[in-house]
């Protein structure tokens, strides 16, 4: 394993180093005060942030959702101020268009949408509460109705102008006007009288009743004045003899019928008058008398409506009486009356409250937009105040009965919208919880694996000084025993000959391996690959091994197939490899004193690969270190294994060979039974370009 240079663990590491001066003192990491320490700086790199992160993404996540309340209330808070508002503008609007109406001397009876549209009469009382005109109360006598319809004359005559007996109608109404004593009566029998002449082609007597008797007419049944019928029937044959002045005759009429005061209940003006304007050709005039006569209608229909209301208004008017120019607002049944005062008179401007009301639902309807957060309506008092209402304004005066709620238009949607941002600031704090802590046990495990790198390092320089030692003593007592002329007979010095040898082979073979592992390590090692026959190195490596073997008693059993086929393979590289193999089974097989290299082909995961079995029965690996063994500078923990000399590098070099021939090493192995390392050489291997020959 190459030492990993992080760049945090360089600091931590400096900084321990710095303070002990020795890499070995680093150890001290795994007694109380190294543990304090970096449960100090673990602490105060990573716990205190972490739990300032937590305590305020808490309060941030809290004040979020208070503050996306808070937002929607304040807004909805806004939104009924500003509809109340609203409203009061659109009042004082009308009643600076109806003041300055009212002192400039204009008329407030005509064009009333363009003072406020849900406007539909006005009144006026004198300052005792009497109405005063252009409306008047109806004089209409319901007594006098019913006398009328019972009068037989009148029922015959009107039978006789049905069949179209003309002259017999003339006659009987004639002597129907003699005997009434109403003068109501009277007048609409001599009106039908002259119809019923005109229609037998007595026009001129027809005209000469009309106009005589014109002033004296009264008004009708119906609520028509006959006046008015009589001018309208003049005017309609003078249309037929002379067209301009009949037409002339018709506006006259129509004009005269507008400017009139009105009688309440009575719409026969209006209906005169709109029959006057149909005789017309139209032109710009009669749209505009037709407009007014509308407007005229209305105002009857619902100065009618609200006469019940009438008296009341008058004396209350009088109670409520404001300064000159002030308004003050009545809520009736069905109007909302906006009162005034001149110095003389009250006015009285009657609003229909429904449509008022209906104008301003749209308008509430309409808050917050269509695709807003907020919803307004308009609520009754007595309307219980819902949670999801967030503001409310009185809309008194002008709709006293009334508030304008608002509120979030989707509240389960805002809680909603709350939990969902509570939950993903929880989940943001979780996870940096999670990554803080994902590293902290990375960065922990790095300063693990680095600080036992480093033991590692030194345990490695230890014990190359002693692997080293041994050799070189030997070497030089046997060579000081020859130069002393101790070895006194040929034996004797062969022997001491055979030490020097050995122990320099071994030397050498110490030195190639820090060398190799200096050169992997730095990723500088050179390979020659050539093919031919791995077989044939294995072979020399066993040889070589086994006449150092023997002389120790051990034996080696070799099995090598005739057919191996050639492969790309570096020998030197394959030598050390089997080197380092078998000095390790003779190192760690103890007494067994026996070694198996078995050499064979066979069917690999990739493909077909010669395969290299080196075994023992020695003391064997665990399971737990057989794929550390391969790592740089492990030795086992096993005392059994730990007696022995080594560097542990040995197997860490095996392992980057066979990568380099594109093949690996396996192991198998049980405690106290034995080893088996395995090389495989994949048949397919071809070498890098430029390192085969
Ligand atoms: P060393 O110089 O310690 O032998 P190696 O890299 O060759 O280094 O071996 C690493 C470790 O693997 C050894 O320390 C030993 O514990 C274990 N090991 C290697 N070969 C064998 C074996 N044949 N039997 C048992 N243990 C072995």
């Amino acid at each position: 394993m190459k030492p990993r240079r992080l760049g945090p663990y360089s600091l931590l590491r400096s900084l321990f180093a710095a303070r002990k001066g020795d890499v070995r003192a680093m150890e001290d990491v795994y007694h109380l005060r190294g543990v304090m320490t970096v449960a100090a700086m673990v602490f105060a790199t990573v716990g205190l942030p972490g739990l300032m992160l937590v305590y305020y993404g808490i309060v941030g996540i809290r004040s979020d959702e208070l503050a996306l309340a808070a937002d929607v209330r304040r807004r909805s808070e806004a939104a009924a101020a500003e509809f109340k508002a609203d409203l009061e503008a659109t009042f004082v609007q009308f009643q600076n268009a109806a003041l300055s109406r009212l002192t400039s001397g204009q008329s407030v009876y005509t064009g009333q949408r363009e003072l406020e549209d849900s406007l539909r009469v006005v009144f006026r009382f004198d300052a005792d509460g009497k109405l005063e005109p252009p409306f008047l109360p109806s004089s209409v006598d319901q007594l006098e109705d019913q006398q009328f319809l019972l009068f037989d004359t009148w029922q015959e005559a009107s039978a006789a102008e049905r069949e179209g007996r003309w002259d017999r109608a003339a006659g009987l109404y004639a002597q129907a006007a003699r005997v009434t004593h109403s003068r109501r009566d009277r007048a609409r029998c001599l009106y039908n009288r002259a119809r019923a002449l005109d229609r037998a082609g007595q026009s001129r007597e027809a005209e000469a009743i009309w106009q005589q008797e014109i002033e004296e007419l009264g008004r009708d049944l119906y609520g028509f004045r006959i006046g008015d019928l009589a001018r309208l029937e003049l005017a309609e044959s003078r249309l037929k003899r002379d067209p301009a002045g009949g037409q002339e005759d018709l506006r006259g009429l129509a004009d005269a019928l507008l400017t009139d005061n009105w009688e309440i209940g009575r719409g026969g003006e209006a209906a005169v008058a709109r029959r006057a304007i149909e005789l017309l050709p139209s032109s710009d005039w009669t749209a505009r008398a037709r407009g007014r006569v509308d407007e005229r209608s209305s105002q009857l229909y619902w100065a009618e409506r609200l006469q019940p209301e009438l008296d009341s208004l008058g004396a209350k008017g009088r109670l409520l009486r404001a300064g000159a120019g002030d308004f003050v607002y009545l809520k009736t049944d069905s109007a909302l009356w906006a009162m005034t005062w001149t110095d003389s008179d009250q006015y009285a401007f009657g609003l229909e409250f429904n449509r008022l009301l209906a104008r301003e639902r749209l308008a509430a309807a309409a808050v917050g937009g269509p695709d807003g957060d907020i919803r307004a309506a308009l609520v009754e008092p007595s309307a219980s105040t819902t949670a999801d209402v967030l503001a409310r304004a009185s809309l008194a005066p002008w709709l006293p009965d009334w508030s304008v709620a608002v509120g979030a238009r989707d509240p389960e949607g805002l809680a909603a919208q709350q939990t969902d941002q509570r939950r993903r600031g929880i989940g943001v704090i979780l996870i940096s919880i999670a990554m803080i802590a994902l590293g902290l046990v990375l960065s922990t495990r790095f300063v693990r694996r680095e600080l036992e790198a480093a033991r590692d390092k030194s345990d490695f320089a230890a014990h190359v000084s002693h692997e080293l030692r041994s050799p070189i003593t030997q070497i030089r007592l046997k060579a000081e025993a020859l130069q002393l002329g101790l070895a006194t007979d040929d034996v004797a010095r062969t022997r001491h000959y055979d030490v020097i040898v050995r122990e320099s082979e071994r030397l050498s073979r110490l030195v190639d391996n820090i060398l190799d592992f200096a050169a992997i390590e730095k990723g500088k090692k050179k390979y020659t690959f050539r093919i031919g026959d791995v077989g044939l190195t294995v072979a020399r490596c066993v040889e070589q091994a086994g006449v150092a073997m023997e002389t120790k008693g051990m034996k080696i059993d070799f099995e090598l197939p005739d057919d191996l086929p050639v492969i790309w393979h570096d020998a030197d590289a394959v030598s050390q490899v089997m080197i380092n193999l078998l000095s390790n089974a003779a190192k760690y097989g103890q007494q067994a004193a026996w070694i198996g290299v078995k050499v064979y082909v066979r069917e690999g995961a990739t493909g077909p690969e010669i395969c290299v079995d080196v075994s023992d029965r020695g003391i064997g690996i665990a399971g737990t270190e057989q794929k550390a063994v391969f790592d740089q500078y492990y030795r086992s923990t096993d005392p059994l294994a730990r007696s022995k000399k080594g560097t542990g590098i040995g197997l860490t070099i095996v392992r980057y060979i066979m990568e380099a021939h594109g093949g690996r090493v396996g192991i198998e192995s049980a405690p106290g039974v034995g080893s088996t390392f395995t090389l495989h050489f994949p048949l397919s291997f071809v070498p890098p370009s430029g390192q085969g020959t």
